[in-house]
């Protein structure tokens, strides 16, 4: 079996000891890793004055795979996100999150099994601000408002919403890839075209060219709210979502929502040369070095970062590991509890241990 390189991202927060206790888990499938260590957050901080040091960014770039663990964004400092940062630097345009019950956990329903790929780099969130009543600003809004004839108030702030057809056909065409890997049949494009023409309507009419390349998977689209609806009504009918930035991050929660929580919400970011695997929560600070919260998101993290290494059989073990565990319903940590305050909650190490025991023994 081959070793990979792989970069880690502990992370800050309670990041340390879930990345520990996956780190654990991973061994004990018996794939071999090379880890190189890389701090980022506020102990990067700390030792070199950014929570993003160069070597990060090289670490990746050379391995072209990371596991990370939360980076807490901090409040007031002028530092942009660590997070959104890497996403930017290495391109990672897709954002995959999937949305899968475990059976035994606080599902809404036991049948949830649908994937979202949400776009990365584009959309309201391109960073692309205006502050009200700046210079910019106004001169901005009074150009607009020329433009468009249309008035704007002119007490407005802006955000642009820029949305590109290179953009768009990237994503659509990974969700199908995406699909077609995974033994997926249907991919719906998720949009909001009959209000915002000219850029939903745009990843709308580019998700349509992109289906006619792929006619061996599905297509169909739903307007974003209509979607929403649909998940809680009719998840069963969906497989693959496709959405622009915004819609992915607001439906990613729904979902995670759906499986009980964030404690169980993995996620990947993927770009044409590398993959960073982190879950969807973040650095819950205030649980930080207590042994408490829950590990199972970074671990079906790295699930994924196994099934895209190509070591399947370690992944199904794995998986079934932890869907073991949720189903036997004893070592779980209090968010996977009717009642948070349950004392028969266990620690984010001793979920470690039971998955452990479960590989050992060949969970399946
Ligand atoms: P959070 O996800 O860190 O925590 C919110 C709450 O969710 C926690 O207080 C806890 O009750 C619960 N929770 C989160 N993860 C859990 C787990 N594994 N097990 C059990 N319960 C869990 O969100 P926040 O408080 O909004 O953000 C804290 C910091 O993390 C901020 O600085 C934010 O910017 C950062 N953040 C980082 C990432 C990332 O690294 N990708 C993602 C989101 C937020």
């Amino acid at each position: 079996m081959a070793r990979h390189a792989v970069t880690l991202l502990p992370g800050d927060g309670v990041g340390p000891e879930i990345c520990d206790a996956t780190l654990r888990v991973l061994e004990a499938t018996g794939v071999e890793f090379d880890w190189d260590v890389q701090p980022a957050g506020e102990g990067a901080m700390q030792e070199f004055g950014t929570p993003l040091p160069p070597p990060v960014l090289e670490s990746i770039r050379r391995t072209g795979v990371a596991l990370k663990g939360p980076i807490t964004t901090p409040v007031g400092t002028g530092f942009r996100s660590v997070n959104v940062a890497l996403r930017q630097e290495l391109d990672l345009y897709a954002l995959v999150r999937p949305v899968k019950a475990y059976r035994g956990a606080r599902n809404l329903r036991d049948d949830l099994d649908f994937v979202i790929v949400r776009e990365n780099t584009e959309d309201i969130y391109a960073g692309i601000e205006f502050e009200q009543g700046t210079p910019d600003c106004d001169r901005l809004l009074a150009e607009i408002s020329e433009l468009a004839h249309k008035k704007i108030r002119p007490d407005s702030g802006l955000s642009i919403k820029p949305i590109s057809i290179s953009g768009s056909d990237r994503v659509v065409q990974f969700a199908f890839d995406y699909a077609r890997r995974n033994g997926r049949r249907l991919v719906t494009a998720v949009h909001k075209a009959n209000i915002m023409k000219h850029t939903d309507g745009l990843f709308l009419a580019t998700a349509r060219k992109v289906a006619e390349r792929n006619p061996d998977i599905q297509f169909n689209d739903r307007i974003v709210d209509n979607m929403c609806m649909q998940l809680v009504l009719r998840p069963y009918e969906y497989d693959v979502l496709c959405c622009p930035n915004l819609y992915g991050d607001i439906i990613s929660d729904l979902g995670a929502g759906m499986i009980g929580g964030l404690g169980l919400a993995p996620g990947a970011n993927i770009g044409a040369s590398a993959a960073v695997f982190e879950a969807t929560h973040g650095s819950a600070p205030k649980y930080a070095g207590q042994n408490r919260v829950n590990p199972m998101a970074v671990m079906l993290s790295a699930v994924l970062m196994l099934r895209h290494l190509e070591e399947t059989e370690a992944a199904d073990a794995m998986e079934s590991a932890i869907a073991l565990v949720i189903k036997e319903g004893k070592a779980l940590t209090y968010d996977m509890k009717a009642d948070r305050s349950d004392p028969t909650a266990v620690g984010t190490s001793q979920v470690a241990d039971a998955v452990i025991a479960k590989i050992r023994v060949g969970a399946r």
